[in-house]
Formats: C-alpha cells, sequence, structure tokens
C-alpha cells in the first residue's frame, strides 16, 4: 500500500464569476522511502496540491490517505508527526524576533516531548549547523542557513513524511545544491519520504524517482526520471518544461537537442 494517496483532489478558490479552479482531479501515489516530485510552471497548482495534503488549506474535495487512514479537513496533532512542510521562503517562514532555539524548541513543547535541548542540538548538527547557531536570529542568518534552520524545524518532531514547496527556489544557485544534497543526504539517514515541488525539472531530476507534470490544475503526464533521462516524456508539455528549465544551462542545453 501507498504511504500516501491523493485521489480526485479538487481546489477552488473565490466564487460565482471570480472562481479559481486551482487543482482538477489530481490523483498520485507516494510509496514509503519515494521521493515523488511535482513539477508545473508558476500558477500551475502545485503549492496548492501540496497546502491540501499538509492541511493548511482546509479547502479541498476528492480523497487523501496517508498510511491508508483517510485525512479530514482539519489535521489532528499526531499528523503533524508525520508530516511536516518546508516552504519555498525561509525568511517568511522563520519567526523574526524568535531564536533559533525557540523556533526549534517550540513545536516539541507544544507535542509534550522531553529532552528537548538535546534535540535541539542533534538536529542542528544535522542540518549542518553547530551549536554555536542556537541562540541567533534569522536576520543574523544567510538564505541557506535560514533554510537549514527551516529543515531542522520541519525535522524537529521526527516525521516520515517532508512536504517540499520549491525548498531551494529563493537561493543562489551555488547554495541551492548544498541544501538539495543536505535533504538527499537526511532522507537516507532518516529513512524519509519526500514530495518535493518545483517548477525546475532540473532539480525534480536530480532528487525524484518519480514525477508528476501539472498544467493549469491537472497533471498531465506522471513518469519516472528513467523515463525523463532517457528522453522519452509522451507530452509535448514536458519537452517543452524541459526545455525551459534546461535553457540557462549551455551543457544541458546540448543534450537537449534531440527534444527539437
Ligand atoms: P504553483 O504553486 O504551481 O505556482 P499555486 O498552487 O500557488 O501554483 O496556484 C494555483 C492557482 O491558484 C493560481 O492561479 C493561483 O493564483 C491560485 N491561488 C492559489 N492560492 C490562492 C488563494 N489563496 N486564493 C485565490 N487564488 C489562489
Ligand atoms: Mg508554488
Amino acid at each position: 500500500m501507498a504511504l500516501i494517496n491523493v485521489s480526485e483532489l479538487d481546489v477552488r478558490f473565490g466564487a460565482g464569476e471570480d472562481i479559481v479552479h486551482a487543482v482538477r482531479g489530481v490523483s498520485f501515489s507516494v510509496e514509503q522511502g519515494e521521493t515523488f516530485g511535482l513539477v508545473g510552471e508558476s500558477g500551475s497548482g502545485k503549492s496548492t496540491v501540496l497546502r491540501a495534503v499538509s492541511g493548511l488549506n482546509p479547502d479541498w474535495a476528492g480523497t487523501i490517505e496517508i498510511d491508508g487512514t483517510r485525512l479530514g479537513a482539519a489535521r489532528d496533532r499526531p499528523f503533524y508527526k508525520r508530516v511536516q512542510m518546508v516552504f519555498q521562503d525561509p525568511y517568511g517562514s522563520l519567526h523574526p524576533r524568535h531564536t533559533v532555539d525557540r523556533i526549534l524548541s517550540e513545536p516539541c513543547q507544544i507535542h509534550g516531548m522531553s529532552g528537548i535541548e538535546d534535540r535541539v542540538k542533534e538536529v542542528l548538527v544535522a542540518v549542518g549547523l553547530g551549536p554555536t547557531f542556537r541562540f541567533r536570529f534569522p536576520h543574523q542568518l544567510s538564505g541557506g542557513q535560514r533554510q537549514r534552520v527551516a529543515i531542522a524545524r520541519s525535522l524537529i518532531l521526527e516525521p516520515e513524511i517532508l512536504l517540499l514547496d520549491e525548498p531551494t527556489s529563493a537561493l543562489d544557485v551555488s547554495v541551492q545544491a548544498e541544501i538539495l544534497n543536505l535533504l538527499q543526504r537526511l532522507k537516507r539517514d532518516r529513512g524519509l519520504t519526500f514530495v518535493l515541488v518545483s517548477h525546475d525539472l532540473s532539480v525534480i531530476a536530480h532528487m525524484c524517482d518519480r514525477l508528476a507534470v501539472m498544467n493549469a490544475g491537472r497533471i498531465v503526464e506522471e513518469l519516472t526520471v528513467a523515463q525523463l533521462r532517457a528522453s522519452e516524456p509522451r507530452e509535448a508539455y514536458t519537452r517543452q518544461l524541459l526545455r525551459a528549465s534546461l535553457g540557462y544551462d549551455r551543457a544541458a542545453a546540448a543534450k537537449m537537442e534531440s527534444f527539437d
């Protein structure tokens, strides 16, 4: 049985003439230990899918199951011990007036966990930040360090699933690779399952086992990364996205000629 099962997910915003039908009949499954990618251009509905799964948006229709248990609109506390989300903007997602220590301790306090100080220290080391970062504020950190703190916060309750929404899109290219590699290592060490959203197919290809391509609220194609690498996207839309993703990378662009 799949760990995550999303079936016929539908999300609409607004009402009447202003209605936005952001997600239309989206279905996918993710196996335990897999990294599943959701790729598509801006506005295609990727974040809306993740927000529905994570419980941030309670207004959706369809079925979302974790480990065979069907989720309702509201999420209970145990859900957040299993499923955590990481956002694109590490500055916006960290409280500006809280120290790293407080940012990491608070979820533990809410969940009544013990040994909080040791947990905070352990998770800071795990994300490549030493204990000296504990009493810093977000504005005293670089973008990459802030995203490491956001990842540490997502891990502190020891979840099984991370929902990653463009986790490196706000970062410099050199820092992007560091964060992606960190995520790979954490996934391996902790046996995590990832759903990774990105508009960038090269990020998805680097990280994922399988991916779904979204366009205008629908999944237009699902394929393995092996199929992607073997230049086998079925849909013209996926091929176009591939070209756009690789447009600024000359070496990769050269390899792309077979798509023209
Ligand atoms: P993506 O993450 O792929 O860029 P989103 O899921 O953020 O796309 O958005 C999908 C569509 O839903 C867009 O048209 C967006 O404007 C719309 N949308 C997202 N959130 C809201 C909201 N809270 N209210 C109204 N429209 C929204
Ligand atoms: Mg988004």
